[in-house]
């Protein structure tokens, strides 16, 4: 059998900097778990715009298609800001995103423990929080059409709509519903089916589907407004929520925010199965390019090491070693190693990004 196949585009800023990272952990896997995957590389974002005049590349996207799953780094940066739209950097990660059509975003938001402090509440509603929300991502009112911004009689009237089929309702719930299996079997599922009809029909086929398919998950259903008040005030009584493409960028932005700091956050997209059985798959960190910090060292690299926790877990069935790697994140933590975001008044063990990187690494050789 061939090794799994990985497409690895670190883009640009810091993105570079966190990947390489990441790269270690794929060495150490190899040599200390038997674990060999095929890394290619590729340019994505401003580099390839710098390169290619596009920001990704025909024969990268023809890559990415074949791989078992892709690891994105950042795109983006001020020197690109007044290109064309149509080149701009992030539409690079928009291609792949519509190309691959990866219709469930995966975003957790984890508190650990060590780390609670950050959080803007109290330290007993977040710590230990693990929740994550599904966000259906090609679809809704970001895509629905009419859309634009049209004269009717003597003003301007801007218009988008939401719309959404049964069967792109129906891919994203059972998305949704097979992670709550493996998880705490417990779903909710958001909309505002008080206002909106496409909301009463997001009600209507999770509903469904949920009943016919899958008995053994308990599913609740909650407006999305409510759902807001709830992810602040009491987190922890969720476990996997599922909702559409605009309540999803929102929420899943306020979960996050839960935990702290944006340089810990991971994401996967993922799309229909392969021949393979494997889903098509991005990996990617929550954050951008930090142009800021880029080049300096300052990189905290978790979000990205966490999201090729991700990959190991919802790409290679690699569940055990998905757990080593976020255990061995989770006792750097607690031992008080930090990148400067990190640094909060009761101060730590500062490192840079490749310190970072080697405290994982002594982690998981710890862990053996
Ligand atoms: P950003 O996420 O790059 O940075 C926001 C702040 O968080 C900065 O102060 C940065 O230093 C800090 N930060 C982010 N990641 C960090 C990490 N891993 N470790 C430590 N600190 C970290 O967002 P921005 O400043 O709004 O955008 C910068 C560029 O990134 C822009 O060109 C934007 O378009 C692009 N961007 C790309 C993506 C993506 O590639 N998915 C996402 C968001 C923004």
């Amino acid at each position: 059998m061939s090794n799994p196949s990985l497409l690895i585009l670190p883009g640009d800023g810091i993105g570079p900097e966190v990947m390489a990272e990441v790269r270690r952990v794929i060495d150490w896997l190899g040599a200390k778990r038997g674990i060999v995957f095929d890394v290619s590389e590729g340019l994505v974002g401003g580099c390839a715009y710098d390169k290619y005049g596009t920001p990704l590349h025909d024969d990268t996207m023809a890559q990415a298609q074949a791989v078992d799953a892709v690891l994105l780094g950042a795109v983006g940066g001020p020197q690109y800001d007044n290109l064309d739209f149509s080149v701009k950097p992030e539409r690079g990660l928009l291609r792949l995103r519509k190309e691959m059509d990866l219709f469930a975003n995966l975003r957790p938001a984890q508190c650990f423990d060590a780390l609670a402090d950050f959080s803007s509440l109290k330290k007993d509603v977040v710590a230990g929080l693990d929740i994550m929300i599904v966000r259906e991502l090609t679809s809704g009112v970001y895509f629905g059409e009419p859309r634009g911004i049209f004269t009717e009689g003597n003003e301007r009237v801007g218009i988008n709509t939401q719309r959404y089929t049964e069967s792109e309702i129906a891919r994203v719930a059972r998305a949704a519903l097979e992670l709550a299996r493996k998880r705490s079997k417990k779903l909710c599922s958001m909309e505002k089916a008080n206002v909106m009809e496409s909301g009463v029909l997001w009600r209507d086929v999770v509903s469904k589907i949920a009943a016919e398919e899958y008995p053994d998950i308990a599913v609740s259903h909650m407006y999305a407004d409510n759902g807001a008040m709830q992810l602040v005030r009491a987190p922890k009584q969720f476990d996997v929520i599922v909702t559409d493409n605009l309540f999803g960028d929102i929420l899943s932005d306020c979960a996050a925010m839960l935990t702290g700091s944006l340089g810990m956050l991971p994401s996967a997209s993922l799309g229909a199965p392969m021949k393979n059985g494997r889903p098509k798959a991005l990996y990617e960190p929550v954050h951008g390019s930090a142009p800021d910090i880029a080049g300096q060292g300052k990189a905290n690299p978790i979000a990205c090491i966490l999201s090729f926790a991700m990959a190991l877990r919802y790409s290679f069935d690699l569940g055990a070693e998905a757990d080593r790697l976020e255990k061995a994140v989770e006792k750097v933590l607690a031992d008080g190693v930090r990148t400067a975001d990190l640094m909060g008044p009761e101060g730590g063990v500062p490192v840079s990004t490749t310190g970072m990187g080697d405290a994982v690494l002594a982690a998981l050789d710890a862990s053996l």
